[in-house]
C-alpha cells in the first residue's frame, strides 16, 4: 500500500541541495554558492548535526536577511507521524518523509546504551517468509540523509546520544547499498557514532557483501541466515533460490578476509521448521572454522502466516549444540514486544490511520 499525498514526489528527492547528509566540506560549499563566507560551513555543520536544526530560519547565527530568504528551504528531516511507547520503554516511531511516505524507526534503551533500529527502504522487495515488512510490498529505497534523519529524531525525542545503530528496520540495506554506505559514513564522521556500533543486517544480494568490504568500514556485518542448508533456506527466503547458501557463504568468507572482521549470523528460530538439534548441528558444521558470532532470534508472531515461537527448551538445545562445536552463540528477544511486536507491523497496523490523517 502506498502512503503517497503529494503529487511532486521525486521534486525533493532528485534534489542534490538536501543538507542533512553532506559534509562538512560540502556544507562550506554549498554556503560558499549561497555568496556567504566559508565558516558559515561550520555554523550549518553545527546545528544541523549538534543543535538539530529544522529550519534554516532556526539558524540564530545567520544573518536575519539571508535566513528568511532561505525559509522553507530543505533541510531534510521528517516528522513523527506516530509514537508508541512500550512498558519496557521502547519507542517506535512512524515517521513521515517529505512525499508523505511512512517509515517504521525504533529507539531502545538499556542502561548504557540508547540503540536506534533504522529502515533503509519503504517498504522491502525480498518478501521473506516470516517479515511483515515484506507483506507490504517494495516503495522506494531511503537516501541517505532519511537514515540519517531517523537516528537523529531518536536522539532528539530521547534527549540523550545515540550509541548504536542497527540496519534492522523496514527494507534491505544491501539492496540500497550506495545510499546505506553514504549514510553510515555520515553517521560516523557527522552524528559521532563509532564504527563498530553500527551494525548492517542483509539477507544477501549477490556481489554486495564483497563491495562493502571495499569500503573497509569498521562496522558490524549480520548475515540473516535463518536456516542450515538450502532447501530450507529458500523455503523462508524466495531470493535464496537464486544466491544459494554456498555462494553467500563464499562471500561472507571473502568479507572477513578483506576486511579482517568477523561476520554475525541471524539465525531466527522458527519452531518445528529450522530448530530442531539437526538443524544446530547442520548449522555448526557449515560454520566449522568461520569467524562468527551466531545470534539466536525467537520469532515474533506475525498476522499472515502462523510460525510459532520455539519454547525455552528448544531454544536452550539449539544453544547448547552451538556451543559445543565452540561457536559464539547469544539469543537476541526483540524489545517492546507489547508495541506490535515484529517490525513493519506497526506501520502495516497504522497505515489506515496514516492514510486518513494524510489525506485531510
Ligand atoms: N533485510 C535485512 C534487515 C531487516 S530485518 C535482513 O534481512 O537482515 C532484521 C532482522 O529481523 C533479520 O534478521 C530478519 O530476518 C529478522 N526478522 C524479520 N521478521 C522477523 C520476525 N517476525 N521475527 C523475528 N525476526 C524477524
Amino acid at each position: 500500500m502506498t502512503l503517497q499525498t503529494t503529487k511532486n514526489k521525486s521534486a525533493q528527492h532528485n534534489s542534490p541541495e538536501v543538507l542533512l547528509g553532506k559534509s562538512l566540506a560540502e556544507l562550506t560549499e554549498w554556503v560558499q554558492q549561497q555568496g556567504q563566507p566559508a565558516y558559515r560551513g561550520k555554523q550549518l555543520y553545527q546545528w544541523l548535526y549538534q543543535q538539530g536544526a529544522r529550519s534554516l530560519v532556526d539558524i540564530s547565527v545567520f544573518p536575519k536577511q539571508w535566513r528568511d530568504s532561505l525559509a522553507g528551504y530543505p533541510i531534510g528531516r521528517s516528522e513523527i507521524h506516530y509514537c508508541q511507547v512500550a512498558s519496557d520503554s521502547t519507542r517506535k516511531y512512524l515517521l513521515r518523509l517529505s512525499d508523505g511516505l511512512i517509515i517504521e524507526t525504533v529507539g531502545i534503551p538499556t542502561a548504557k546504551r540508547l540503540t536506534v533500529c533504522v529502515s533503509s527502504q519503504v517498504g522491502c522487495p525480498m518478501d521473506c517468509d516470516f517479515c511483515a515488512t515484506g507483506k507490504g510490498g517494495f516503495i522506494r529505497n531511503l537516501k541517505a540523509y532519511e537514515i540519517v534523519d531517523q537516528v537523529m529524531t531518536v536522539q532528539e525525542d530521547f534527549g540523550q546520544r545515540v550509541s548504536n545503530v542497527v540496519f534492522m528496520g523496514m527494507g534491505e540495506p544491501m539492496a540500497n547499498i550506495a545510499e546505506v554506505v553514504a549514510a553510515v559514513k555520515c553517521l560516523n564522521q557527522d552524528v559521532g557514532i563509532g564504527a563498530r556500533s553500527l551494525t548492517i543486517s542483509t539477507v544477501g544480494i549477490p556481489g554486495t557483501i564483497r563491495q562493502l568490504a571495499q569500503h573497509k568500514l569498521q562496522i558490524v556485518l549480520a548475515v540473516s541466515l535463518h536456516a542450515s542448508n538450502q532447501a530450507l533456506r529458500q523455503q523462508l527466503i524466495p531470493s535464496a533460490k537464486k544466491y544459494t547458501l554456498d555462494r553467500l557463504l563464499a562471500e561472507c568468507r571473502d568479507y572477513v578476509q578483506i576486511t579482517g572482521r568477523r561476520v554475525t549470523f541471524e539465525y531466527i528460530l522458527l519452531a518445528g521448521v529450522n530448530d530442531l538439534p539437526e538443524n544446530a548441528r547442520e548449522l555448526a558444521q557449515r560454520l566449522k572454522g568461520f569467524q562468527t558470532h551466531v545470534n539466536l532470534i525467537p520469532y515474533n508472531p506475525i498476522s499472515e502466516v502462523d510460525y510459532q515461537r520455539p519454547n525455552q527448551y528448544r531454544i536452550q538445545e539449539f544453544t547448547k549444540v552451538l556451543e559445543e562445536s565452540k561457536i559464539a552463540v547469544s539469543v537476541r528477544y526483540s524489545r517492546g514486544l507489547e508495541a506490535d511486536a515484529a517490525c513493519g507491523q506497526l506501520r502495516a497496523s497504522k497505515i489506515q490511520t496514516a492514510t486518513e490523517s494524510l489525506a485531510q
